[in-house]
């Protein structure tokens, strides 16, 4: 097998990448965790794909760009038409009909076709236009993809588990084309983004962040696996649709929920051994924290939702620091909302103060102050508080309102994640400027309707002193002859880089620590020129360079707490990072 980039050509086989190869190192085919010698394997050709195949082959097809050579040695004359484009060429012509779109849907489902019939075209759009299509093939627009699942959908994407293969898990799994599968990203579709439970339809999900994860990250496609597990749905509306996708009936709960949820974890580490990378996705809050306390110390889990914002949110604040002065310990955190994002993230910040400064996690969270709907959470009501609420519930008089917590706590930093909007309003920001010279207001709660303000409202309340960041994007504000632009706290800033990172580097468990390096590793990437527009992230345009960091953190620090299992250690991590990324471009056929 040729090394990729349109080297000395290869053979359209069925099958095995190129980087990821031998050369990569990232790449167990059929290594000491591929599977027991006394399993029972799937029987697997390997065949040569040409003529009318290989034009329906999404891994192999070029299309118009296959060369007179090529159409000549694989049977392709007649099968298209004369004209020879370049890659290059199709990309722009595509460019060119996704502009024309003006239904975001629309442009989805275009993307969705592409990547369905040539993978690497689909690749290179993505990533040469990252800002652009950012957007179309994740939120917003998956969420109304999701939601309207059961009309747009065509051909399955990823792998459906439900109720039905309850004792077959194993089977279902070797029902997946790929066997070198890397990553999982998995999702029971309860909690899809701000939409709520779309049960089977939240497939979207995990189909969309795989797609980031090999054009931001260079995970191989074929190394990436979406995984819906279909346990019900409670939505009545979807229940009631005749042309409903899933299961057809009420989600299952306790014991029969757990079971199935322990079947799977173990299938999986059976099938793909101790390396695979599983995420978790958008599930609801009271079983993403339960899976990932259960399952961390057994198998390479990571949850977006709690820990890749965390990690997000902390190089935001690391990076504000550069505006503010000072450091983390000089500040008092308040956060509306303390579900899975809000306990999330003050975890992690606490952690790290208390490395950088040497006190105790409990003493570092008394910094921190959340509230929920029910007001500050504070110790009379810690008994009736859910688990993950609990550190956070200090000694204070009960307070319900938004304003008076304030007020009372005078925080330096206020984090809206709440996923209500316009709680942020002109008495709590006002107040926030009255003590602090550079408020630090992050809204992130999803989608724009829901942000607790707008980036607006952010600097114009505080005279253009707020520091502020976003769940969702904003466009650049002018406030007094000055041009701010805000930061977005996307989470795809790290879970590429960090899963590459996982990896490229064999971990086996991902460590609190290596959530603080890839926090490090983001903010370290700011340039003074984002600083000067008041921004707490680098520009996304960068986002590969970005992630290769990440990823060298990351492994490094696994190497360092000696849970990385690939060796020898790699000399230079960042290169190592470049060179197991996934390249899109064609490759010649011999
Ligand atoms: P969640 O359901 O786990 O938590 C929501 C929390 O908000 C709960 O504690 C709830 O009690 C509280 N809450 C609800 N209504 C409230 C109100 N009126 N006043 C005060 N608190 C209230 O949800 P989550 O996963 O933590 O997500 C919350 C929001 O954060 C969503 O909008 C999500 O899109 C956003 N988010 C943003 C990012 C990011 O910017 N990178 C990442 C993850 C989540």
């Amino acid at each position: 097998m040729g090394s990729g980039k349109g080297s000395g050509g290869d053979s359209p086989v069925a099958e095995i990448d190129d980087k990821f190869g031998v050369g990569g190192g990232v790449h167990d085919t059929y290594g000491e965790d591929s599977a027991t010698e006394d399993q029972l394997v799937t029987p697997w050709t390997i065949s040569v794909a040409s003529g009318y195949s290989l034009l329906r082959d999404p891994h192999y097809n070029k299309g118009l760009a296959f060369t007179e050579k090529e159409r000549d040695a694989h049977y392709l004359c007649g099968l298209l038409p004369p004209a020879v484009l370049s890659q290059e060429l199709q990309e722009k012509k595509l460019m060119i009909n996704m502009r024309n779109y003006q239904v975001p849907l629309q442009r989805y489902m275009a993307m969705m076709d592409l990547q369905e019939r040539n993978e690497r075209l689909f690749y290179k759009l993505l990533i040469d236009n990252v800002q652009e299509l950012l957007p179309v093939v994740y939120t917003p627009t998956v969420g109304e993809a999701c939601q309207k699942y059961g009309s747009i959908f065509r051909r399955p994407q990823g792998l459906f588990i439900s109720l039905k293969e309850k004792g077959k898990i194993l089977e279902v799994l070797k029902n997946w084309p790929e066997k070198n599968i890397q990553v999982i990203v998995v999702t029971d579709g309860e909690r899809i983004l701000g939409l709520g439970d779309l049960g089977c339809q939240g497939m979207g999900i995990p189909v969309g962040k795989l797609s980031l994860y090999t054009a931001l990250g260079g995970v191989r496609p074929s190394a990436c696996l979406p995984i819906t597990i279909d346990v019900g749905t409670n939505n009545e509306k979807l229940l009631n649709d005749e042309f409903y996708i899933g299961l057809k009936q009420n989600r299952a709960t306790g014991q029969e929920y757990d079971d199935l949820l322990e079947e799977f974890m173990s299938a999986v580490k059976q099938n793909y051994g101790e390396k695979i990378l599983v995420q978790f996705e958008d599930f609801a809050n009271h079983n993403a924290f339960k899976l990932l306390d259960k399952y961390r110390t057994t198998h390479l889990v990571f949850n977006d939702d709690i820990q890749g914002t965390a990690s997000v949110v902390l190089a935001g604040i690391v990076s504000a620091l550069n505006l503010t002065g000072g450091i983390l310990a000089d500040h008092t955190f308040l956060f509306l909302g303390a579900g899975e994002a809000g306990t999330g993230i003050a975890d992690l910040i606490a952690l790290e103060i208390s490395k950088k400064t040497d006190i105790p996690v409990e003493e570092a969270r008394k910094k921190f102050w959340l509230v929920d709907s029910k007001g500050l959470l504070v110790s009379s009501r810690k008994e009736s508080l859910q688990h993950f609420k609990q550190p956070w519930a200090h000694e204070h008089e009960p307070i319900k309102d938004l304003i008076d917590v304030v007020n009372a706590i005078k925080p330096t930093v206020l984090i809206g994640t709440s996923g209500v909007g316009r709680q942020f309003t002109k008495d709590v920001i006002e107040a926030m400027a009255s003590f602090n010279e550079k408020p630090l207001i992050m809204a992130l709660s999803n989608p724009t309707s829901q942000a607790e303000c707008t980036a607006e409202e952010a600097y114009t309340w505080t005279e253009g002193r707020a520091i502020f960041a976003s769940g969702s994007p904003f466009d650049p504000v002018e406030y007094n002859g000055k041009c701010f632009a805000p930061g977005q706290a996307n989470n795809a800033y790290i879970f590429p880089g960090f899963g590459l990172g996982l990896i490229m580097s064999g971990t086996i468990r991902v460590h609190d620590d290596l959530l603080l390096v890839a926090s490090e590793a983001l903010a370290s990437q700011v340039s003074e020129e984002c600083y000067e527009k008041g921004q707490l992230f680098p520009s996304f345009a960068d986002i590969r360079k970005i992630s290769a960091h990440i990823a060298a953190q990351v492994a490094a620090k696994a190497y360092d707490l000696g849970l990385a299992s690939r060796l020898p250690r790699p000399k230079d991590l960042i290169q190592f990072a470049e060179s197991c990324m996934y390249s899109p471009i064609y490759r010649s056929y011999r």
